[in-house]
């Protein structure tokens, strides 16, 4: 009989390692305790704005190999969209000034060495600062790399840390920064080209992956939370759904792929990050007449507002490691952040629009170097059970390209047990 192995959590990373383990010949079982796929990567049908959204506008780069490579896999690479150059304008609200940061093709970086295309008021030996994210130690926070007194850390290493790792720049994790660098800027223009899902997460990351697997015998089980995971010996020997109990037989396998907090119930003395950060997304429905074509990202220097991305008639702004405005009342956040909205896209004094605030408590494990230190590997105790997830130790930050990432590693100390 075909061995079976058990996903638990049908997030990118769960949904990641389930497509490897189905190519590797293996019958995939897949158990998501919520009604829908893709975790923190979903979309939704939003009644007061009358569309669908995404639980979070989610940012690529054509460097996020990993991802790429999974989108190629189910079909699904050309429902990614952005800009043909690697271009990012910003704006700065205290001043009113525009620029865009503009990286070359190829590897040698000569775009610092142009101010057209760099931040203005920074000088290219500002940018020299990155190399020390290279070699940094495990305890090293961005700000202690770039200092936090200079015009290029308000303008650029504070945004980009905290867009990347979803912490404040002055407590983040500098060494996680690198591997993001280096797969992206380091590598030029090709690599750095932002992208975003055309028509939604769930469109180009979710509803393809589940069609591929189908089509291979795989399945789904929505609404199935795992309570409890037998154990003996050195093998995960059972599932308790709760009144239903799954045996596992000798050569079946498990990919623990849910958030830390309920990894660590499930798996006896598992250490695991235990501080998150929020992440507030606000979406305004703009009037017919301010529509664009195509997906527009706009990043925010000095407002609440950090990055704005317009698409049709919607536009969705990120505020990442968002604890200085998580508990305040979105009705008082939507006119504010719609303040900003309308400066930077030139609208003028529009009144607010229909609106909707979405605030993701655990949008992201805390990536602070003592949080980063209790990042587990994938490899457990138990023969038979790996460990995925953005927060596992991939040496990434936890975002898309880390998750599914961490489900090939698990994909691959499973394959051939
Ligand atoms: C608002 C927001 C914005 C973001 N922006 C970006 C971005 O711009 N770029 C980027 O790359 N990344 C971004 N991220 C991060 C990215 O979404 C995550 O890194 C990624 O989705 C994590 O996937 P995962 O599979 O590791 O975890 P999850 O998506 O959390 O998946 C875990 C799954 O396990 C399920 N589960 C939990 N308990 C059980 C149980 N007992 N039994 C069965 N199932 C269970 C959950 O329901 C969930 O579906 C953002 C995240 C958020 C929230």
């Amino acid at each position: 009989m075909q061995s079976i192995t058990h996903v638990i959590g049908a997030g990118l990373a769960g949904l990641s390692a389930a497509l490897r383990l189905t190519q590797a010949g293996h019958r995939v079982v897949i158990y998501e305790a919520g009604p829908q796929a893709g975790g923190r990567c979903r979309s939704y049908f939003d009644e007061p704005l009358g569309c669908r959204i995404d639980n979070g506008n989610h940012l690529l780069m054509s460097g996020n190999d990993a991802a790429l490579s999974y989108l190629k896999l189910i079909g699904a690479e050309a429902t990614l969209e952005g800009p043909a150059d690697a271009r990012y304008p910003f704006i700065d609200l205290e001043t009113g000034e525009r620029w865009s940061l503009a990286p070359n093709r190829g590897k040698l970086p000569w775009w610092v060495l142009v101010p057209g295309r760099r931040v203005p008021g920074s000088r290219a030996r500002d940018y020299l600062g990155g190399l020390r994210f290279r070699a940094c130690g495990p305890d090293a926070t961005v700000a202690d790399l770039v200092g936090d007194d200079r015009r290029l850390y308000r303008r650029f290493w504070e945004p980009l840390a905290v867009a990347a790792l979803n912490t404040e720049a002055k407590t983040a994790a500098a060494h996680l920064l690198w591997p993001v660098l280096q797969e992206t800027f380091g590598r030029g223009a090709e690599f750095s080209r932002p992208l975003v899902a055309r028509d939604g997460l769930s469109e180009s990351f979710v509803d393809p992956a589940l069609a591929w697997l189908a089509q291979r015998g795989g399945t789904l089980r929505l609404s199935t939370r795992v309570r409890k995971i037998g154990f003996h010996g050195n093998r995960a020997v059972s599932l308790d759904l709760g009144g239903e109990f799954v045996g596992l037989d000798q050569g079946d396998n498990l990919v623990l792929a849910v958030p830390p907090a309920i990894a660590t119930t499930l798996v006896p003395h598992l250490v695991a990050p235990t501080e998150y950060r929020p992440i507030v997304n606000a979406h305004f429905r703009l009037e017919a007449r301010d529509s664009v074509a195509g997906i527009q990202i706009l990043g925010v220097i000095g407002g609440t507002a950090e990055w704005i991305f317009r698409r049709g008639t919607l536009a969705s702004v990120t505020i990442s490691a968002a604890n200085h405005v998580v508990d305040e009342e979105a009705e008082a956040l939507a006119p504010r952040i719609w303040r900003d909205v309308a400066a930077g896209l030139g609208l003028g004094d529009r009144p607010l629009p229909a609106w909707r605030i979405v605030k993701e408590k655990r949008a992201t494990f805390a990536e602070t170097p003592e949080q980063v230190k209790r990042r587990p590997e994938s490899k457990t105790f138990w023969r038979n059970l790996a460990l995925a997830g953005d927060w596992t130790d991939t040496g990434l930050p936890a975002t898309i390209e880390g998750a599914i990432r961490s489900g090939v590693k698990a994909a691959e100390l499973l394959k051939n047990a």
